[in-house]
């Protein structure tokens, strides 16, 4: 951000010269031209009197007049140069343009590894619904993903098409088929939806009796896990007679919000339900990258001061590069002793004192049976340890 304002205060610099430039170009040559219209009016009118030496001295010094001030327009003019210019130097000077040793080189050299990256952007168009580009990438990179695999997805992608048109009809058909692995994911999904269904009905200007009738045939077997919903919802039938839901306590469920969630509630239950992320892998790399970059090439440069590489042997970064919570998946632990995170194999333990540390690290303090804890001086039995599952 810093950069981008550094930059912009260069480019300000630029467009305020340019605009007094303009301005004052602008009436000067305005004021020539007023002169220069006079002067001919003036020789026009007194047409036959011959040119007296007054007049070619006016027209001498109208002219060098004109000669003095393109000139110096123009020498302003040139002067901009180095303001514009030194935009560019700020870009230079602001932003690295070599990203590339922020990658690591050869990762993708290989077949196995160009297939893969190919396979996570082509499931991206599939996701993202486009899928006469991901059928073009299937071809051209000869990838080989089951027919099967696409299904869902087109699937997906005409339900989400529909609930932006305001149709939930093929959302409830997928939600009822679905229904017992819905349920077992503590979905409210069918409940919202035929939520935005009644509601409909009743903005629609329905009797009293079809939205009872609606309620009866729908709602009979969500009211038993949505119980204070499902009342909610019957309590906006006494308005319907009454001034309508507008001026009703219930007016919060005409809001558009209740559309722009829905079409989030079905695309994260439906990903869970086929076991699939809500955000596309490939988004949440770029995104990842993204925020990591700026920390990559701060590495980069102490670690050419240096002289050593950014990438070791190991996949492993020099520091941790902290991506916000939005792309924390899941917890780690990283032993206060070892300063290393946990792994499969240096799981963290509970001591009996309820502290956690490594295993390596209960291990390096532990003698024979005994153990002292490092934060609470409690003696204890190194076996007593258990270990911790995240
Ligand atoms: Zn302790």
């Amino acid at each position: 951000m810093e950069s981008c304002n550094a930059v912009e205060k260069e480019v300000d610099k630029v467009v305020s010269k340019l605009q007094s430039f303009k301005k004052y170009s602008n009436t000067t040559i305005q004021e020539l031209i007023d002169t220069m219209s006079q002067m001919e009016q003036d020789f026009e009118s007194g047409s036959d009197v011959e040119m007296t030496e007054g007049h070619t001295l006016v027209l001498k010094s109208s002219i060098q007049k004109i000669k003095d001030v393109t000139t110096a327009l123009t020498s302003q003019h040139r002067e901009l140069h180095g303001t514009v210019s030194r935009v560019g130097k700020a870009i230079d000077k602001n932003f690295s343009p070599d990203f590339a040793a922020a990658s690591k080189e050869g990762l993708f050299e290989d077949e196995k590894s160009l297939g893969m990256v190919n396979q996570v952007v082509c499931e991206h168009f599939l996701r993202k619904g486009y899928l006469d580009i991901a059928e073009e990438l299937m071809s051209e990179a000869n990838l080989k993903i089951p027919e099967n695999y696409k299904e869902p997805f087109s699937e997906l992608n005409t339900i989400l098409e529909s609930l932006r048109q305001r149709n939930v009809q093929p959302a409830l058909q997928w939600a009822a088929e679905n229904r017992t692995k819905l349920s077992a994911q503590r979905s409210q999904l069918e409940l919202k939806l035929h939520r935005l269904q009644f509601l409909n009905l009743l903005s629609n200007g329905a009797t009293l009796a079809e939205a009872v009738e609606y309620a009866r045939q729908h709602f009979q077997h969500l009211a038993e896990r949505h119980q204070k919903e499902v009342q909610a919802l019957m309590g906006c039938l006494l308005y319907i007679n009454n001034g309508g839901l507008q001026q009703s306590p219930y007016a919060r469920f005409l809001d558009n919000s209740l559309w722009t969630d829905i079409y989030q509630v079905f695309a994260r239950d439906a990903c869970a339900l086929l076991g699939l992320s809500v955000e596309s892998p490939l988004t949440v790399c770029v995104n990842a990258g993204c925020t990591a970059l700026p920390s990559l090439l701060s590495i980069k440069q102490v670690m050419q001061q240096r002289q050593v590489n950014m990438w070791c042997t190991m996949d492993e970064l020099p520091i941790e590069i902290h991506l916000g919570r939005k792309c924390q998946f899941h917890s780690i632990f990283a032993c206060p002793i070892l300063r290393q995170q946990s792994s499969d194999h240096n799981p963290p333990m509970r001591l009996v004192c309820g502290h956690v540390i490594s295993r390596d690290a209960l291990h390096k303090l532990a003698n024979s049976t005994k153990l002292k804890c490092p934060y609470c001086p409690i003696e204890q039995n190194p076996n007593d340890a258990r270990e911790i599952h995240f």
